[in-house]
């Protein structure tokens, strides 16, 4: 389905109990998963967990082993109604562009629209080109572009012929960091400006956090946890999926009368049962050091100054490794200074031990 004129016609995008299975290996295990129209959703994991299988199986490339792949709640995936790719109305941004060398920009992002007549080809191709920035380099050929302009070629192939759907694998991955900012917030607008339904595969958190409606974080073939940046940073349902978004300080201990003791201090254990062999993991931003005296007395071993915030490592008496803060100090403590260290109550996060 395409829209006729301006946005797309954003199309729902659901997987019913999909299993992929090649050969011995099980790359998607019962995923269920329902995206609605004019979503940007990003699938997000280690490498191996099946994010580009899912895509894949989108984009009508593969066909699952077992279950459904639906567009607009149509069944586009079984053996007697399956769509292939080119009448899906998906559009596909490769890891590599996959642009061709030989073709300009023009006549890449053309490519795209096969079966449209000449003339609105044509216009439809240099309207695309003109939307991601590239105008003046519309007669350029890929070898003269840099890795963001090729980006932004395929990401305008990719959106020329107003797709309902826009799978993205990886679309950031080759771009130095500085250029990646500025890639991702560019797409990030976009996608919310064509309007298509979209899904972002990436093993960057802060990929996921800045582009994404909604998260959905997977592991070894599959879904571990679906909520938005916010609802997953902030209340991770395991302690896999707090560690994807925060380096914190771990400590194991039992859980006693409801709590947990540690050096650090005494931290309510949650739904943990009594006994329980529990994690406490300290977010090194919701440290606050105060004046000597107060709080939990500690040392500053190491103090690096990383720009808007300094990173500091805390020595605390009976705690056999440091204890790592990342604080906006401005330069008020020193290394070798004695603190006091607040670490709020609700910042902390408890989970059973072993649940990695
Ligand atoms: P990456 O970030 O490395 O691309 P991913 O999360 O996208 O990883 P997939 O590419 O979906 O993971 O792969 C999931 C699993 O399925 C992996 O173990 C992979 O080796 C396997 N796999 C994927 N495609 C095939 C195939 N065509 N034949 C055999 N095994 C495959």
């Amino acid at each position: 389905r395409r829209g006729t004129a301006g946005a797309a016609i954003p199309m729902a995008l659901g997987f019913d109990q999909v299993t992929q299975r090649f050969g011995d290996v099980t790359a998607l295990s019962e995923v269920s998963l329902s995206i609605e129209p004019g979503e940007v959703v990003a699938l997000l994991g280690q490498s191996g967990c099946g994010k580009t299988t899912l895509l894949r199986l989108a984009a009508g490339v593969e066909r699952p082993s077992s279950g459904r792949v639906l567009l607009e709640g149509s069944d586009v995936s079984s053996p007697q109604s399956f769509v292939e790719p080119e009448q899906r109305g998906v559009g596909l941004v490769f890891q590599d562009y996959a642009l061709f060398p030989h073709l300009s920009v023009r006549e890449n992002v053309r490519f795209g629209l096969r079966g449209y007549d000449e003339t609105s080809a044509e216009a439809t191709a240099l309207r695309a080109i003109a939307r991601v920035g590239l105008a003046d380099l519309s007669e350029a050929y890929p070898h003269m572009l840099s890795g963001g302009e090729q980006q932004r070629v395929a990401l305008a192939r990719a959106i020329a012929p107003r797709p309902g759907v826009l799978l993205m694998d990886e679309p950031f991955s080759n771009l130095d960091r500085r250029l990646r900012d500025v890639v991702r917030d560019e797409t990030a607008a976009l996608l919310k400006e064509t309007g298509a339904t979209s899904i972002i595969v990436t093993h960057d958190p802060e990929d996921a956090m800045r582009i994404a409606d909604r998260i959905v974080l997977m592991r070894a073939g599959r879904i571990v946890q679906v909520g938005t940046g916010e609802q997953l940073y902030r209340q991770p349902n395991s302690l896999f999926a707090a560690r994807f978004f925060c380096d914190f300080t771990e400590i194991e201990g039992r859980v006693l009368r409801g709590a947990v003791d540690t050096p650090v201090g005494r931290f309510p254990a949650g739904d943990l049962g009594e006994g329980a062999q529990a994690v406490v993991c300290i977010r090194p931003q919701a440290i606050r050091l105060t004046p000597k005296g107060f709080c939990l007395p500690g040392r500053v071993v190491t103090r690096r100054f990383l720009g808007e915030v300094d990173h500091v490592l805390l020595a605390v008496s009976g705690f056999d490794r440091p204890l790592l803060a990342r604080v906006s100090l401005t330069g008020s403590v020193r290394e070798g200074d004695d603190v006091g260290i607040d670490i709020p109550t609700d910042e902390v996060l408890v989970f059973p031990a072993g649940d990695t």
